[in-house]
């Protein structure tokens, strides 16, 4: 009942933020970010409606991943920074890699998708803010990286990703998210980005409508859903 409540609250100040920004709220998906909790309580949220889940350690995805049959029908997106060492273990595991963050491992990703005969889909994460405490690659990076990653047969690029600086006033992160998405805009129309790659994920539990609002099509939501 409570994940229930929380999601129909959650999926009100979605559809909110849509109709401000005069977007259809099925160009947005919940990945609700299941970190914080174990497989009980991951399984009440697949119960509660949701079908697209985040996790940003496979450590701490592993036993959920595990434990959660096939027929639940659930999209699991790796949200956080990937070693290197990892990246077997995630790939054909999860459906979307919204961190790939460096030259490096999209090498990986590609070699192992090769040798399984499959192709990953990605996302590119970028450091819009500039801060140092923040992955991906900066903005003036990213021609370089894409062209590059368009070689590589094994990734299937589907667009950006960013993490906006901790705020307690989601204005003032706007910039950032409006950032990403003239990125996006601009590599698309220079075919940097390979045609229908507009993917764009940003927006969290502190800053997701303001998100919503400048063109995420996927919101990860940890806190507002699954924090007592
Ligand atoms: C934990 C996490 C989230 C969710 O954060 P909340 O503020 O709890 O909603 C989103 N994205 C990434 C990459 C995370 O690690």
């Amino acid at each position: 009942m409570e994940y229930e409540k929380r999601l129909a609250e959650l999926k009100e100040r979605i559809a909110q933020a849509c109709a401000r920004a005069g977007r259809d709220q099925d160009e947005v998906t919940i990945v609700g970010v299941t970190k914080y909790v174990g497989v009980e309580e991951t399984k009440s949220l697949i119960e509660a409606g949701l079908r697209d889940l985040g996790e940003n350690r496979i450590a701490v995805a592993a036993p959920k991943l595990e434990a959660i049959p096939e027929e639940f029908g659930v999209r699991w997106h790796f949200i956080g920074h990937l070693q290197t060492n990892k990246a077997k273990d995630v790939i054909g595991r999860f459906s979307l890699i919204h961190s790939v963050d460096r030259l490096s491992l999209a090498k990986e990703i590609n070699k192992r998708a090769e040798v399984q005969g499959i192709t990953v889909p990605c996302l590119v994460q970028v450091n819009v803010s500039g801060e140092d405490s923040k992955g991906g690659f900066a903005p003036e990076e990213l021609i370089g990286f894409l062209t590059e990653a368009q070689a590589m047969k094994g990734l299937d690029l589907r667009g950006l990703m960013t993490m906006a600086p901790a705020t307690d006033d989601a204005e003032t992160v706007r910039p950032v998210f409006r950032g990403l998405r003239e990125l996006r805009d601009n590599l698309l129309a220079r075919g940097y980005l390979p045609a229908g790659s507009n993917e764009l994920s940003m927006g969290m539990s502190g800053d997701f409508e303001v998100a919503i609002e400048e063109g995420a099509t996927f919101v990860r939501i940890g806190s507002v859903l699954v924090k007592p």
